[in-house]
């Protein structure tokens, strides 16, 4: 087993088949005490299921899952923003392993280097697939673009609707918890304010 950061940012090395041996065998110890028949149709390939499931939204844990992302040279010398908003994302909360899901809007504004569009949501999928909090999503989105492109700038903002809220504890459906990650110029409030504003407005 590799040495984790509680953040959980490896997986252990074991072999898939051998992990969905494992993740399975504990589970169906799980249907078990919770009373339930292991013998019902329904229930018999479930911990097999689950635990094959468990491996692909946790995917973003395996080694090599990192997106390979391309920069290239900023040689229009472009210095205003960048944004990709919508970027829909399905996670599992830390606190409760139930999805949270919604949407993240990235913005940076560039300096020697831009990225490929569609490699902000291969970053988005890549942190949200693992055990997560929202607050983390977003500060990790934000180290990510920060440290990799050097950007002047960049800013995440994920709104998300959480399961453990809506269908336990306090039952408040609908409600969505709203983060915001802020590195560089972002900390300016007129462009901060022009980042919000092209999010309020409607796409295409
Ligand atoms: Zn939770």
């Amino acid at each position: 087993m590799k040495n984790r950061t509680p953040a959980g940012e490896t997986m252990p090395t074991l072999a898939d088949t051998d992990r969905i041996q494992d993740i399975a065998g504990h589970f169906r110890k799980i249907i078990a005490l919770l009373g339930l028949d292991l013998e019902d149709p329904n229930l018999v390939e479930t911990p097999e299921r689950v635990a094959k499931m468990y491996l692909e939204l946790f995917q973003g844990l395996s080694d090599g899952a990192e997106p390979k992302v391309t920069f290239f040279p900023n040689d229009e010398h472009y210095s205003a923003m960048v944004i990709e908003k919508d970027i829909p994302f399905y996670s599992l909360c830390s606190h409760h392993f139930v999805p949270f899901y919604g949407h993240a809007h990235v913005a940076y504004i560039p300096n020697a280097s831009i990225v490929g569009l569609s490699k902000m949501a291969r970053i988005v999928e890549f942190y949200a697939r693992r055990p997560q909090l929202q607050e983390r999503l977003t500060e990790q989105i934000a180290r990510y673009m920060a440290e990799k492109l050097d950007p002047q700038g960049v800013m995440v903002v994920i709104e998300a609707r959480h399961l453990c809220v809506e269908m336990r504890g306090v039952k408040k459906p609908g409600a969505v918890t709203v983060t915001s990650a802020i590195r560089g110029i972002f900390n300016t409030q007129s462009v901060r304010e022009e980042f919000l504003d092209l999010l309020d407005r409607r796409g295409p």
